[in-house]
């Protein structure tokens, strides 16, 4: 019966509609994480958004649930659900670069690396994520951090204005004069309003960096730790230092040496004036013990941006958890220094990307997002590529996140949270949990967009 209702739907799209018996369907069920096995009764890829527009009808008509996919890098694995549809946007890919009013509209199949490789063109860059495949219409939604963003905020601090694709099957595009409502709830809201079909940001520009990873040995983590977060308030905002508990990675290009050593890692990026990086970058080499690894140097931001992507396929087991953080205090440091010395792999980590800057010049009511007065957001993740090693993945992150949590803020970022429950999606939003919840009434009354971090209607 529904074999032939999806046909139907076929005829509606210019994308293509695959089921349980299309050779595609193994490939295009799958996401990012690998502990995530969904089996969807079926998969619309969407060219335009008229293929949107007829897939969310469909669903709604049929009482399908449906999940919507950018990118598909959601850890909590919310780009795929199981007996329901998929709105796959990946095919939805176009970026158009103005380079007079350095704007930048992006398709939400794009992945981070299509906007960099797209404005670097014309030597502007859009403030979003440190790794070129993640999907930039989740990353936005929730909220966007990376590199750029003490100097220039958050993504959605960029977003001018978006296209969407409500559960009634309307079309609006939201913006600072229109819908102003809607806009504001996008700006970190998640996929809870609708389907953004087309973004627009505010492009800066940034073309060469000094960026890379410096090393130090484990034993010296305290003091870096101790020291960086002196140094982090008074670092001009151009540098954009994020640290890491981590472990070097058995393979090349890193020196055999130093494969599988516990180290504390600083992988910043200058975006300012190249003249000035070495006297920036400076503090960090006079100032700590020699690091056993210092790659900074120049390079193109597309460059810094896929630095990371031979290190992290898609597939990998993945288990994360996240949380804010003000003050970095030596208890803190303590839970960290012992957690991270019992990671369960060479990939597992512990990352405090910074938050401070031009983040905080917005306020806490004036996007959905609910921590601009955060120093750091923080990710724990288990992170291997065999799954036989989930489990251990799980429960260490787990441990490590619960023995920390008091020192932190107490709400994550929600792009770093599992399937966690209401108490911490109310933590993530504080106050403007309740004016998220009056928007989702008055846009998606059935909660017809519910596989997200969800924000209930009632
Ligand atoms: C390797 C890796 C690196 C990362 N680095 C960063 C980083 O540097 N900075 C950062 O901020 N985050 C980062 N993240 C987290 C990232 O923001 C989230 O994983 C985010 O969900 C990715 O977006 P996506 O489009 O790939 O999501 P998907 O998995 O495709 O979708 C996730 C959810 O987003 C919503 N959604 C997606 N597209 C749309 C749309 N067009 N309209 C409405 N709702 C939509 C839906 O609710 C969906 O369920 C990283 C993740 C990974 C795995």
């Amino acid at each position: 019966m529904l074999e032939k209702q999806f046909s139907k739907l076929s005829e509606k799209v210019r994308g293509s509609v695959i089921t349980p018996t299309n050779g595609e369907y193994e490939i295009a069920r799958k996401v990012y994480n690998g502990m995530i096995d969904r089996h969807p009764t079926a998969i619309v890829r969407c060219v335009d958004v008229a293929d949107v527009t007829a897939a969310v009808n469909f669903a709604r008509q049929v009482s399908l649930t449906v999940a919507i996919r950018g990118g598909g890098h959601n850890g909590a694995g919310l780009a795929v659900c199981d007996e329901g549809l998929v709105i796959d946007l990946s095919p939805m890919k176009g970026v158009r670069v103005d380079p007079a009013n350095r704007t930048v509209r992006v398709g939400p199949g794009c992945a981070q690396g299509d906007v960099d490789h797209a404005s670097n063109a014309f030597g502007l860059a859009v403030p979003a994520g440190i790794v070129s495949t993640t999907g930039i219409a989740g990353l936005t939604l929730g909220g966007g951090t990376g590199y750029l963003t003490r100097k220039h905020g958050l993504t959605i601090d960029n977003l001018i204005e978006g296209d969407v694709v409500l559960a009634d099957g309307s079309f609006t595009t939201v913006n600072g004069s229109h819908c102003e409502d809607l806009f504001w709830a996008l700006r970190g809201g998640g996929g809870n309003f609708g389907v953004v079909t087309s973004f627009v940001f505010q492009a800066h520009p940034v073309s060469m960096v000094y960026a890379g990873p410096i090393f130090w040995d484990v034993k010296d983590a305290r003091q870096v730790m101790q020291w960086y977060r002196e140094f982090l308030p008074q670092a001009p905002l151009e540098l954009c230092p994020f640290l890491g508990l981590k472990t070097v990675p058995s393979t090349n290009p890193f020196p055999n040496e130093l494969w599988g050593r516990k180290i504390c890692a600083f992988i910043s990026c200058y975006s300012g004036p190249q003249a000035q990086a070495e006297e920036a970058v400076r503090p960090i080499r006079k100032e700590l013990p020699p690091p056993i690894l210092d790659w900074m140097g120049p390079m193109p931001f597309p460059a810094l941006q896929s630095l990371f992507d031979p290190l992290l396929p898609a597939g990998f087991q993945w288990y994360w958890k996240g949380d804010f953080v003000k003050e970095l205090s030596d208890k803190a440091i303590d839970v960290h220094l012992e957690y991270a010395a019992n990671a369960p792999s060479e990939l597992s980590l512990m990352h405090l990307y910074p938050i401070d800057g031009a983040v905080h010049r917005v306020g806490r009511s004036e996007t959905a997002w609910g921590f601009r007065d955060a120093t750091w957001s923080m990710v724990i993740a288990g992170i291997d590529p065999d799954p036989a090693k989930a489990t251990a993945l799980t429960t260490w992150a787990k441990a490590y996140w619960e023995a920390v949590h008091p020192h932190t803020l107490g709400g994550a970022y929600v792009n770093f949270m599992m399937d966690e429950g209401l108490d911490r999606i109310k933590a993530t939003y504080r106050n403007n949990y309740n004016r998220l919840t009056e928007i989702k009434r008055k846009y998606d009354p059935d909660n017809f967009f519910h596989v997200n971090q969800n924000i209930r209607p009632d």
